[in-house]
């Protein structure tokens, strides 16, 4: 029999091990607590969610939401146990965290594939012949070490300094223009202009917004040379201007002049349907800044499909290093699953967790491992991470992640409700596909 390690019981290794469990492969789970812990767990139990209890959405036009039914599909365990224990918060899955973990502790603890050690891991054992690196956000130091080895120290961040995206639908494109300073480039900038006058009413909003505290294993990102726009902003009025927002070798076509300001947009994805704020890290709170970043004139009815933040998050370049099937490249026996890919949040952490195991449990059994269509959420958030470009920052389940629909719609509800259609229809062919191994029940 094949030797199979999970290294992490958080909510990525555990899915990971219960799907190898199931099929019959036993699997050693490591897990570093309660001898060791992080800065953000507070119990010995698995799947530990660290701060809200929410899970996001039900409703399938979410991006959460559509990615929750699909792993319902997938038989996710995670998901199976939050249904089981939720509590009532309109239409979001809340859970009773207590409950949550302690249960899903049980079931793996008692589980006769799954043998769980206590420790931590600090280099790769090597008598596997496979690895699920699962240990998330807040890997250990030990292990971080072994991973920067793995993958080459450049390839793995150990905090995410995130600028705000915007989906590209929803950007006012007649209040700027597509350019690179200078002429130089490909033209893949969108301007967002601002006059003199509307940069003084966003600077002080941004300057008396509120932020998020840092937490204190969080202080050391800010020595690191990165700071929060709203930082930047208070340095002084002019400051900006030099920075982030300067239109220094910009020249706006519909006036022939520089502009007083401008905020760049950058294309996220090959298809431009989503767009980031160029050199907006902040920490400022949610509400926040959707009121602050609305006041630029482009972005006056803008959707964030993911807002900005700091923090502390251990994740590697996946684009570089990941094969499409969670296996390393330069060496395929080992893979990752979890946060550490590069995903962001609790349900899409599972879902990689998912999806790392039954590859795992397909070579096992002599098959190839397999990649979901990048149509359905899970998948187009594993081409996402996968894909290749400079830089990977972190990214959440939303809908500008999966590819146009064949026919246009022009309603924005309608259009998701057929995306999601898709999703389910190409995911249930697709586990068709998947057998012998199986899945669900
Ligand atoms: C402060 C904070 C707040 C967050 N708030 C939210 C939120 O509100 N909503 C949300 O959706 N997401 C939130 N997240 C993100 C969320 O925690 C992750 O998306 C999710 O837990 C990732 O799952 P994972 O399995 O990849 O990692 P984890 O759930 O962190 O699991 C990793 C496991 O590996 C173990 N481990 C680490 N190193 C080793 C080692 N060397 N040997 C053995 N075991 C090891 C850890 O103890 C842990 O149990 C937050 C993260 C942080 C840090």
């Amino acid at each position: 029999m094949k030797k199979v390690a999970v290294i992490g019981a958080g909510l990525a290794g555990t899915e990971a091990a219960y799907r190898l469990a199931k099929e019959g492969i036993n699997v050693d789970l490591y897990e570093m607590r309660p001898q060791k812990s992080t800065p953000a767990h507070r119990t010995d139990k698995f799947a530990e969610i660290v701060c809200s209890n929410s899970f996001g959405s039900f409703e399938v036009g979410t991006g959460s939401g559509l990615l929750k039914q699909e792993m319902r599909l997938l038989d996710s365990l995670i998901i199976k146990v939050a249904d089981q224990f939720k509590v009532p918060a309109g239409s979001a899955l809340a859970v009773d965290r207590e409950k949550f973990s302690t249960y899903i502790t049980s079931i793996l603890e008692n589980h006769k594939n799954i043998n769980v050690i206590r420790e931590e891991v600090k280099t790769l054992p090597n008598h596997y012949d496979y690895i699920i690196i699962a240990t998330g956000p807040l890997t250990s130091e030990n292990l971080s070490k072994e991973i920067q080895n793995l993958t080459g120290s450049e390839h793995l961040y150990f905090y995410d300094a995130i600028a705000p995206t915007v989906d590209a639908e929803t950007v006012d494109f007649s209040k700027g223009f597509w350019g690179d300073r200078y002429g130089k480039g490909t033209g893949d900038y969108f301007n967002c202009v601002l006059t003199e006058e509307e940069y003084e009413t966003f600077y002080q909003a941004l300057i008396t917004g509120e932020q998020v505290p840092l937490k204190d294993f969080e202080k050391a990102v800010y020595f690191e040379g990165c700071l929060p726009i709203e930082e930047i902003a208070r340095r002084g009025k002019e400051t900006l201007l030099y920075g982030p927002m300067k239109p220094v070798g910009l020249v706006d076509p519909k006036t022939g002049k520089r502009p007083f300001a401008v905020v760049q947009l950058r294309k996220e994805n090959k298809e431009g349907t989503l767009l980031s704020l160029v050199g907006f890290q902040t920490k400022l709170k949610y509400p926040q800044q959707k009121r602050i970043f609305r006041l630029i004139p482009a972005l006056k009815d803008a959707n964030f499909v993911r807002l900005g933040s700091i923090h502390r998050n251990t994740f590697i370049q996946s684009q570089k290093v990941l094969l499409p099937t969670l296996q390393m490249k330069n060496k395929p026996h080992i893979l990752f699953a979890g946060q550490i890919t590069g995903v962001e949040g609790y349900v899409a952490s599972s879902a990689t967790g998912i999806l790392a195991g039954l590859n795992v449990a397909r070579m096992v059994k002599g098959l190839e491992p397999v990649v979901p269509p990048k149509t359905t959420m899970l998948g187009g958030l594993i081409n996402y991470i996968t894909t290749p470009k400079e830089e990977l920052q972190p990214m959440n389940p939303n809908f500008a992640l999966l590819p146009e629909l064949d026919v246009k719609i022009r309603n924005k509800r309608k259009r998701k409700e057929e995306k999601a259609k898709r999703a389910i229809t190409h995911m249930k062919k697709w586990l068709e596909q998947t057998t012998p191994v199986h899945i669900g029940g």
